[in-house]
């Protein structure tokens, strides 16, 4: 069924408000199986709200409209839907009993403007609505259908998953059935190349990657009669990626990269400890972020300065002067230095330049993440092009997890 999302708010076309609302339904929408047309946002004003309400009735069989649902003389969207759908407006005597109950509990007069909200169109399906005093509504009349749901995100949501979500169960007739396969190490246009056999031709399941920071997703979606069977071809689709390109996947179950490293340390009963400079902790910091990270953290050092170097890890100032703090010696023996002083299994550090200016002749984005385990030490140069320092930042952090998730994998 096809379905487009009008959004109703001169604040959003001001851009004061972003339209979160429409990108919140969108997902949901594609995931239950609607083909999601068009987006579109009006002020509040009713000669074009129901002029665009009938050019999106043109190219789609539902639509939901967000906002303007409020007690307030520019909320109109129900006025404006129940005109267009040949709709009297009747009162529903649940709203307003909720309405009077509200307003008792507050200790305020209901007004003239809050009645308004317990009128709703004639035969439509009520949402009543617990998060919040404005109810939304389905009206389908003719083979078409108007949804209206209230603007607050908070309220939007609320209807969405306690009524409109079921709601919606009678237009669905296939299962969908998707999951995201998270890869590293792989530029977005090389992976899809890699993946063209797969993707070409297909229909179902259907492959999309997407780049996400440091990383790039796949979600594959498979829509049939029954969720088993969709399952089983996303699971086969995933089977012949890995064929293809499974040294890089490292999750198929939306996973983060931290999370990975912490499950499989845990269950390797092994731990890891960083010695980091440009990243100033975030490294330990995502380790931390992940429950249960006690169990395999040991010491995160942040040792900025050359000083810190010397004095907390004992590295030889020496080779600092000699090699330059930022290089592949000096970023190994870090990693040993933290792996000798934490007791660790495993140690990382990271050693370069986050930008946004060039330092030394080297290019903002350079680094060197030393490892260091059981008979083993070295480095990696990671070369980014971002100038962004934040970016950057984020991008090591990313790396030196993936350097402990290769160590884990016996690839490193
Ligand atoms: P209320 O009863 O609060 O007046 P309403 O249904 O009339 O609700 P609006 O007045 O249109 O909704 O919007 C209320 C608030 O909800 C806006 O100020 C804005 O912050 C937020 N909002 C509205 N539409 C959207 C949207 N599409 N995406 C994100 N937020 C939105
Ligand atoms: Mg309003």
């Amino acid at each position: 069924m096809k379905v487009s999302i009008l959004a109703v708010g001169t604040e959003l076309l001001f851009g004061q408000t972003i339209n979160t609302n429409a990108a919140y339904l969108s997902k949901k929408l594609q995931l239950k199986g609607f083909n999601v047309m068009y987006h579109y946002v009006v002020g509040d004003n009713p000669n074009r709200l129901k002029q665009q309400l009938a050019d999106a009735f043109e190219h789609a069989d539902m639509v939901i409209l967000t906002g303007g649902l409020g007690p307030t003389q520019d909320d109109l969207t129900k006025e404006m839907v129940a005109e267009y759908m040949g709709a009297e407006l009747v009162l529903d005597q649940r709203v307003y009993e909720e309405l009077n109950a509200f307003f008792a509990k507050v200790g305020r007069k209901m007004s003239a403007n809050n009645m308004k909200q317990a009128y709703m169109p004639e035969g439509c399906t009520p949402f009543y609505n617990a998060a919040g005093t404005a109810p939304g509504f389905a009206l389908e009349r003719d083979g078409r259908i108007a949804i209206c749901l209230p603007g607050p995100p908070r309220e939007m949501s609320w209807l969405y998953e306690n009524c409109l979500d079921q709601y919606l169960d009678k237009f669905v007739d296939k299962k969908i059935f998707y999951r995201v396969v998270r890869t590293m190490g792989i530029g977005e246009s090389d992976l899809e190349t890699m993946l063209l056999p797969l993707i070409d031709g297909q229909t179902d399941p259907t492959i999309a990657t997407y780049a996400k920071e440091g990383e790039v997703a796949v979600r594959i979606t498979s829509q049939r009669d029954s969720m088993e069977e969709a399952e089983a071809a996303v699971t086969d689709m995933i089977a012949a990626m890995s064929d293809i390109c499974g040294e890089y996947i490292y999750s198929i179950n939306d996973e983060e990269m931290n999370e990975v490293v912490v499950r499989l340390l845990k269950n390797r009963g092994l731990t890891v400890s960083s010695a980091e400079s440009c990243t100033g902790g975030k490294f330990a910091v995502s380790i931390t972020d992940v429950p249960g990270a006690s169990n395999v953290f040991g010491h995160g050092y942040v040792t900025y300065s050359v000083d810190a170097k010397v004095g907390v890890l004992g590295l030889d100032r020496e080779l600092i002067e000699d090699k330059g703090v930022v290089s592949a010696e000096v970023a190994e023996e870090m990693a040993v230095a933290a792996r000798h002083l934490s007791g660790s299994d495993i140690a990382v550090s990271i050693t370069g330049y986050a930008g946004p200016d060039a330092d030394e002749g080297f290019n903002p984005g350079t680094a060197y993440i030393g490892y260091a385990y059981e008979g083993c030490s070295g480095s990696r140069l990671i070369k980014r092009r971002a100038v962004d320092r934040a970016w950057n930042r984020n991008n090591f952090t990313l790396n030196m997890q993936r350097t402990v998730y290769l160590i884990l994998k016996g690839e490193l």
